[in-house]
């Protein structure tokens, strides 16, 4: 569609970043260019009234999830709420520890973030390896949440990361 095609003008594609051999896909483009920012919210709005109506929540996760989340949220009309790197939200938290490639990380949530059994739906910029986005889900399940599925801007098909994924995602464009 034409949005589609906005949406995938507005991605730019750096090789060897960070590291030798990843091409990193950036999405700072969409953000300066509000038809292309448009576009995406008016492409996840879509999928989400059309197959997660009852959706309560948006999750965005720490950092790019914050860009489209509270976009969409709004234009839903629900709440949107944040999954952090360790030590950035005060208060009780929870958190989820996940391995990388060299290293672990950690997300956190706070704990009276959502309530048990709320719809949510999580969202992230890109999909890679999974690992985020899983620990993610992780982090609501012990909440308790109901996690109806993941929105992602871009998906990068060969490394699998949706099938690690309890939930299904939803991508605007698949590389
Ligand atoms: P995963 O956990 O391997 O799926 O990696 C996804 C996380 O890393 C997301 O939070 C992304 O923002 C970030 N990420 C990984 N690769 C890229 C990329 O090529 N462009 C932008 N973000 C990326």
């Amino acid at each position: 569609t034409q949005k589609l095609d906005l949406v995938f003008q507005h991605i730019r594609h750096f090789p060897d970043f960070p590291v030798k051999g990843i091409v990193f896909k950036d999405i700072c483009p969409i953000l300066k260019e509000p038809k292309a920012l448009t576009a995406v919210i008016d492409l996840f709005e879509e999928h989400v009234r059309k197959n997660h109506p009852h959706t309560e929540l948006i999750v965005g996760l720490d950092a790019r999830g914050f860009l489209f989340g509270p976009l969409l949220a709004q234009r839903l009309g629900i709440g949107f709420i944040l999954v952090r790197k360790k030590g950035k939200l005060p208060g009780p938290t929870l958190s989820v520890a996940y391995t990388l490639e060299y290293a672990t990380a950690e997300v956190e949530i706070q704990a009276d973030a959502v309530q048990a059994g709320q719809n949510v739906l999580v969202i992230d910029d890109l999909l890679a390896t999974g690992g985020t986005l899983h620990a993610a889900c992780e982090l609501l399940k012990k909440q308790k949440a109901q996690v109806l599925g993941c929105l992602v801007v871009v998906e990068l098909k060969d490394l699998g990361g949706a099938e690690k994924l309890p939930v299904p995602v939803f991508s605007l464009l698949q590389f």
